[in-house]
């Protein structure tokens, strides 16, 4: 057994009594160094922090109809759903499907009806869905008058998963969770990663609406922030520039960071696209990029990276957990 699968075996075999010790004594990052005074680490007088919430973050299974890719999902979510300590509910932030982008209206009800079939057979967590790029029905299709289709670009994908809109927010044991919509289409061809002004401004509302005793998570199929963004084609430009692109990391990124700062209660941004894992630690808020349920879309590892999910503990105190399983 290798250290990660040693990992993902003890996280699925953990006493439920140990809640605290189990996730602090296996870090599947390295962790940072932080030097303090002994004394401090001796104190008493400091409460225990209390897991409150443990999710399961599951994003980019991009399934289809084939075998190699109903069986990972499958196991994906037989592992999600056998974690100990229990996951109070899943996070799926995108690309449920393969692809819905450039494909037909048979091809893309054959990939939902396994997306959903599949979610039926092996579940029984409540699960939480993010918009991904490639759930978005018919933007890129090369047949005409689908714009005029009722399930044309997004509203199937929030049908399908039964959402409220394309970005909304809840709370639960003291975090709130805000669910945005990444992905924005480019008139002029492709997709573009930001906020819509509309979007925006709800966002702006629920942040300034926001209790300032509850801790914020805010979860984006597309990351907000990203060091593997510009690491996702492995290539430079002819002049030796990094080749990064709109569609990978969000353009807003600069507007949203000057609004973020105004409210110290962000902890965590979650968000897939990338099919690869990274922590960015920035001006007091974690960005974790976490990886792909499918690897490189059913082929294996995709670049460094095997397929896997994300488990995040949440405690009472802001602060929070990541592992991942590579089931
Ligand atoms: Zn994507």
């Amino acid at each position: 057994m290798n250290r990660r699968n040693f990992i993902a075996h003890t996280l699925l075999s953990a006493a439920a009594t140990s809640s605290v010790t189990t996730t602090s004594a296996m870090p599947a990052t390295t962790p940072s160094v932080v030097t303090t005074d002994a004394s401090t680490l001796m104190s008493e007088s400091v409460p225990p922090k209390k897991r409150v919430l443990r999710i399961a973050h599951l994003t980019d299974i991009h399934v289809k109809p084939d075998k190699t890719a109903e069986e990972g999902m499958a196991r994906a979510l037989k592992s999600a759903n056998s974690l100990n300590p229990k996951a109070d509910f899943i996070i799926n932030s995108g690309d449920c499907i393969m692809d819905a982008l450039e494909k037909t209206k048979e091809e893309t009800e054959a990939q939902w009806k396994v997306y959903k079939s599949i979610l039926k057979a092996e579940n029984t967590l409540p699960v939480v869905h993010a918009i991904g790029n490639h759930d978005i029905w018919g933007w890129f299709s090369k047949f005409n008058g689908l714009q005029t289709e009722k399930l044309y670009g997004k509203q199937w994908a929030i049908e399908e998963l039964g959402l409220p809109k394309r970005y909304y927010s809840f709370e639960r044991a003291g975090w709130k969770f805000i669910i945005l919509d990444s992905v924005q289409l480019n008139q002029a061809g492709g997709y573009i990663a930001y906020l819509d002004v509309e979007q925006y401004a709800w966002l702006e509302n629920e942040l300034k609406t926001c209790a300032p005793n509850k801790h914020i998570c805010i979860v984006s199929h597309i990351p907000i922030l990203s060091m593997c963004s510009g690491l996702f084609y492995g290539k430079h430009e002819p002049n030796g520039d990094l080749l990064t692109k709109r569609n990978l990391m969000h353009t807003d990124f600069f507007k949203l960071k000057n609004l973020f700062k105004n409210f110290p209660n962000i902890r965590l941004c979650l968000s897939g696209h990338i099919h690869m894992q990274d922590e960015v630690k920035y001006l007091g808020i974690t960005y974790y990029c976490n990886g792909a349920v499918c690897g490189a879309w059913w082929k294996g590892a995709f670049q460094d990276f095997p397929p896997a999910y994300a488990v995040i503990d949440y405690y009472d105190d802001g602060s929070f957990d990541r592992y991942f399983v590579n089931y």
